[in-house]
């Protein structure tokens, strides 16, 4: 992308969980097209400090990185001080990415897993929202992107605590749609079908062990069955729709759950 092309030159944007996966590969958008960025997520310190120069250098822009734990409400609010004293201004733009996952049947699941994903797939939408806010209706204009999934949409069994924090987000969305349009405001969720990350790993040892069949077996009858098309979703895929809604021709989405599925939820 050229200068001139750069959408979201002098913008700033938080992304939560953007050490890998889903989060690295919309925060490289973004920073290509001339945001500033304040990656955030966990991760080897010497990995991360690489990953911040990388991105810096590659895109031309400032980058730090904030490991606020998005279960700690204190944490998230310690990353917005942290955006504005790092990189000046506001926050423009948030993207409520990280997320976490566990597979149990419902009976066996864990209370302590159903907390923490409750916590940091919704509760931490909700947390760095009610803190981007303020400064975005000051300022007239702000974009906020909420990676829910495609279990947002639909549900699969073994996963309850997913599903309903997914569902969860594509409400809260709503709202946030409906009390920041007045100021220039857009919130939009994006809802993908499986993306081939860290996560989706693990899930496929943790699913062949719930359903007790082999790997193979997860990635076809499991996990890529639902979808039309068998094939994983790329991090750049999300990057770029993530983009659209964040730049100038993303302006009239607002409250819209957006599936990215390969034809999962068209069923
Ligand atoms: P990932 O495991 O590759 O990345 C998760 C990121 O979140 C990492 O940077 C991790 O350090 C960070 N993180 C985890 N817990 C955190 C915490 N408490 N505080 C701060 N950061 C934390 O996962 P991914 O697949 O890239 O998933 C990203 C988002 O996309 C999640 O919300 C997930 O539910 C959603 N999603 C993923 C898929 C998929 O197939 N991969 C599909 C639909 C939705």
């Amino acid at each position: 992308m050229t200068e001139s092309t750069r959408p979201l030159a002098g913008r700033t944007a938080i992304v939560t969980g953007s050490t890998s996966g889903i989060g690295l590969g919309i925060a490289r958008a973004l920073a290509d097209a001339g945001a500033a960025i304040l990656l955030n997520g966990f991760g080897d310190a010497k990995a991360i400090d690489e990953l911040v120069q990388e991105l810096s250098t590659s895109a031309g822009v400032k980058v730090v990185h904030c490991p606020a734990d998005m279960s700690k409400p204190a944490e998230i609010a310690g990353m917005f001080d942290f955006a504005a004293d790092k990189l000046g201004g506001g926050v423009d733009i948030l993207v409520n990415n990280a997320g976490i996952q566990h597979v149990a049947a419902i009976e066996d699941f864990p209370i302590e897993k159903w907390d923490a994903i409750i916590a940091i797939n919704l509760s931490a939408v909700f947390h760095a929202t009610r803190a981007a806010l303020p400064g975005m209706k000051a300022r007239k204009w702000g974009r906020i992107v909420n990676i829910a999934s495609a279990h947002g949409l639909v549900a699969s069994p073994f996963k309850s605590a997913y599903v309903a924090a997914k569902h969860g987000v594509l409400g809260f969305t709503k709202t946030t749609a409906l009390e920041g349009a007045e100021f220039g405001i857009t919130a939009n969720a994006i809802c993908p079908g499986y993306v081939w990350t860290p996560l989706v790993e693990k899930q496929i040892d943790d699913q062949a062990r719930t359903h007790g069949i082999d790997r193979e077996a997860v990635i076809r009858d499991v996990m890529l069955a639902p979808q039309a098309a068998k094939r994983f979703t790329t991090v750049e895929e999300i990057g770029a729709l993530a983009l659209l809604l964040c730049g100038p021709n993303g302006q009239s989405f607002n409250g819209a759950a957006l599936p990215i599925d390969n034809g999962w939820t068209a069923r």
